[in-house]
């Protein structure tokens, strides 16, 4: 049997008073989920174990069964992973924003949603200036990118720059946790001062803040890690021969790649409302074809929870249900090995909220000759009651790929 796992991000959603009480998974107009979950059985994943975030990161590798405690690195582990940059052991990857600072407040962390072409130039910029034997930055997407300290320490206390904002940068800079880890505390502090000093009058900078635009006048790292202790899901399920994962996010490329997931890239696939429904669809299907294994990353669903849009949020589900879910099921129905499809969200992102929480998520597995369940319909109040109940840890992918 082959196995694809359909994750709509942050599908999950709390009942909303605008639609009579119901969730968002309840009021959207989903039939082939519902059609699944009717002919499958379904139960709830807690996917967010005690004392972790709800970061799609953590929740993403708790779907793959992923032991969080021993696994968890951080953001810029994975970042790195997704870059393409083989991590040794000893090397500290940190997330490295570049930031918009103000005076002395830290404007946002974004620098005013610089370009990825635009950053490439400052970043490089950077590594012209500072790296060296022990520092080395990697150009990113965006206002996301890399910095590896050979030898770091990672027992240092960072702030994410996203929770921060107009807040005074200085009392925000790094911290050691321990003695040991204060060259490293006192490294990064000393390149995110350096960085502000080269970065000012640079001329990409002139020009943008010339055109209206903030400045990129800072560096700011956080999230320490080193490389993580994953295991490929090949070693840890024998069944998984390969396995391929397509998403627009670089997280979760990087939770693939240390999976031992071969990327599948699919031009056109955002990450935003106007992916490539289609020719993610049909790029499952032909990794179907020739693998044992596909996950495959929706994250339309999140963005419009962190919104706080209901009717987009809801036209996202029915997007997954009409052009993801549907296409894919009709297409294998009919092969001679049969093909196993579980759905379900990495944690909710309620839209009256707008971020995440660390419920719960509803899931389904449809497999042909599965006996159903009572469950009828695919949503967070009818899988509470399905035949697998409430699964933690490891539980939903043993189950799923067993
Ligand atoms: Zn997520």
């Amino acid at each position: 049997m082959k196995h694809i796992i359909i994750l709509g991000d942050g599908m999950a959603d709390w009942p909303v008073d605008a639609l009579g009480g119901h969730t968002l998974l309840q009021h959207a107009h989903t039939p082939y989920m519902d059609e699944l979950a009717r002919r499958g059985r379904c139960g709830m994943l807690r996917t967010v174990p005690e004392g972790f975030h709800p970061g799609s990161e953590v929740a993403n590798m708790s779907v793959l069964g992923y032991d969080l405690s021993q696994v968890y690195e951080g953001r810029g582990v994975l970042e790195a992973a997704s870059m393409g940059v083989d991590l040794q052991p000893g090397d500290l990857a940190m997330r490295c924003n570049l930031v918009c600072i103000e005076g002395d407040l830290l404007k946002n962390h974004s620098a005013g949603h610089i370009t990825s072409d635009e950053a490439r130039v400052l970043i490089d910029y950077l590594q012209a200036h500072l790296g060296n034997e022990r520092v080395h930055f990697y150009p990113g997407v965006q206002y996301r990118h890399l910095l590896v300290i050979r030898g770091g320490d990672k027992r240092i206390c960072c702030t994410p720059p996203h929770d921060v904002p107009l807040k005074p940068f200085r009392p925000l800079l790094v911290q050691a946790e321990v003695p040991e880890a204060q060259s490293t505390a006192e490294l990064v502090n000393h390149l995110t001062l350096e960085s502000q000093r080269l970065l000012a009058d640079h001329p990409l900078n002139l020009r943008r803040q010339t055109a209206g635009h903030d400045p990129a006048n800072s560096i700011w790292a956080w999230s320490p890690g080193y490389r993580p202790k994953m295991e490929p899901l090949a070693a840890r399920f024998p069944q998984v021969g390969s396995g391929v994962v397509i998403t627009a996010v670089d997280l979760i490329r990087g939770i693939g790649r240390y999976a031992g997931l071969r990327l599948v890239d699919v031009p056109g696939a955002t990450g935003l409302y106007d992916t490539d429904y289609e020719g993610k669809a049909a790029a499952a299907v032909e990794a179907l074809r020739t693998d044992d294994f596909v996950y495959l990353h929706v994250e339309a669903s999140d963005e419009a929870g962190h919104e706080g849009d209901v009717n987009l949020k809801l036209r996202t589900i029915e997007n997954l249900d009409a052009r993801i879910v549907g296409p894919i099921w009709e297409a294998v129905s009919g092969w001679d090995e049969p093909v196993a499809i579980a759905v379900l969200p990495d944690h909710p992102t309620p839209c009256a909220l707008r971020t995440h929480t660390a419920e719960p998520v509803p899931f389904l597995i449809y497999y042909p000759g599965v006996e159903p369940d009572s469950v009828q319909t695919y949503d967070e109040a009818a899988c509470r009651e399905g035949a697998y109940g409430l699964l933690h840890g490891d539980e939903f992918i043993r189950i799923f790929l067993n």
